[in-house]
């Protein structure tokens, strides 16, 4: 029989939670649509008594996802947000969290109002500067929060060097891997402590779902999060576990062929007169390109650009646009649109969004499964109509 840790991820994703029913040997696992479970009798708790702190359907997703991130364990949670809330519980109130200054909006305003409420300090970074860096390390941080490629500026930060300088002064390191996915990207590899998606986006990949996960890189770190987990209440549900299972096990084949896409994409956008800047590494122009070659095994399907406009003119852009919704998401089979000033980060401040680099005229594209040319022929129609 063959050893089932040799298997490569796109057999471990194919073989997710197959042929595991053992009442009737129903090829697909069934979904536990269940609360609660009975007692063997009085004291004799079975291996799950209770949904909120573990159900078979969610374990299966967890199992399937720890596998090809290479953790020791993954905890499904209600939302990326509650995944991200999850990994803060392993530090203590007033230590201090450091994260990227161009962090997804919503992680920005969750660390903004903890650090308001005193429940943790928090500093925002430009973790792609060595010398904003070495003043943060120096701060003696609790915690360091990566989002490598950042969420919408696609930088990328060298995430070997942060956990190797994180564990000289004892700091944890959370990867935020929403953005390449598994498929593209294992940080525990890497060096991070614990990974968090929103499954919410690859994982899942239809847009029919909210919810994220934490893996961690060690059993201990497993037992603390799996234990805040049932305490905060903050597991997901069993139906959204069945159909983010469903979703993962063609994760391997969306991604990689969206990738394609977005390549020819970003080569036509890269040459438009009317395109400031694509932000994309795979560029060869982009900053972080040769690490980006280095730490990812792949450069994904997400990118931003920038049209020489203002905002009317974007309006008139995505007037045209048809073949991309324009939606606060990413990562699905279809292509979304979303402009980062008024929706995704419209929660920061136009301070922090300057500081971050994050203009009036950029656009975030999240490229589907639609044909390549159909999505150029469209984004062309847009940009003649600015
Ligand atoms: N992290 C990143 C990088 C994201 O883009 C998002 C959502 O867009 C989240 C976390 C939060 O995930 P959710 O919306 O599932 O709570």
């Amino acid at each position: 029989m063959s050893d089932k840790n040799n298997y490569k991820k796109e057999t471990i994703l194919a073989r997710a939670a197959i042929e595991d029913d053992i009442q009737y040997g129903a090829v697909i696992a069934p979904i536990h649509v269940t609360s609660t479970f009975t007692f063997d009798g009085v004291g004799n708790s079975r291996h799950y008594n209770y949904t909120r702190s573990g159900n078979p359907t969610r374990d299966k997703l967890g199992d399937a996802i720890s596998s090809i991130e290479n953790g020791a364990g993954c905890i499904v949670t209600s939302s990326g947000m509650s995944a991200i809330l999850l990994s803060f519980h392993l530090i203590k109130q007033g230590d201090l969290i450091i994260a990227p200054h161009d962090c997804y909006g919503a992680t920005f305003r969750l660390l903004n109002s903890y650090n308001d409420n005193g429940f943790f300090k928090v500093e925002f970074v430009n973790q792609t500067d060595e010398k904003a860096l070495d003043e943060a390390f120096a701060k003696k941080p609790a915690l360091i929060l990566i989002e490598t490629p950042s969420n919408p500026l696609l930088r990328v930060t060298d995430i070997k060097d942060i956990c190797r300088r994180a564990k000289e002064v004892g700091a944890l390191t959370v990867a935020d891997n929403t953005f390449l996915s598994p498929v593209l990207q294992n940080p525990i590899d890497l060096g991070a402590d614990v990974v968090v998606h929103s499954t919410t986006k690859y994982i899942n990949g239809h847009s029919d779902v909210i919810g994220g996960c934490a893996i961690a890189s060690t059993p201990e770190l497993y037992e603390k999060l799996e234990w805040w987990g049932n305490n905060l209440g903050l597991t997901g549900a069993p139906l959204d576990s069945y159909l983010t299972l469903r979703g993962l096990r063609t994760i391997e084949l969306r991604v990689k062929h969206q990738e394609e896409t977005a390549q020819k994409i970003v080569e036509f956008l890269d040459n438009h007169p009317k395109v400031k800047k694509v932000n994309y590494p795979g560029l060869k122009s982009h900053k972080g390109h040769e690490l980006a070659k280095a730490q990812q095994s792949g450069f994904g399907a997400m990118l931003s650009f920038e049209i020489d406009t203002d905002l009317d003119g974007i309006s008139k852009f995505i007037e045209k646009i048809n073949l991309f919704s324009l939606a606060n998401s990413l990562g699905a089979t279809e292509s979304l649109i979303a402009h980062p000033a008024t929706m995704t980060h419209s929660m920061m401040t136009d301070e922090a969004r300057k500081n971050a680099g994050i203009s009036d005229s950029l656009i975030r594209l999240s490229i589907g499964l639609e044909h390549s040319q159909d999505l150029i022929n469209n984004l062309d129609e847009g940009l003649e109509n600015v």
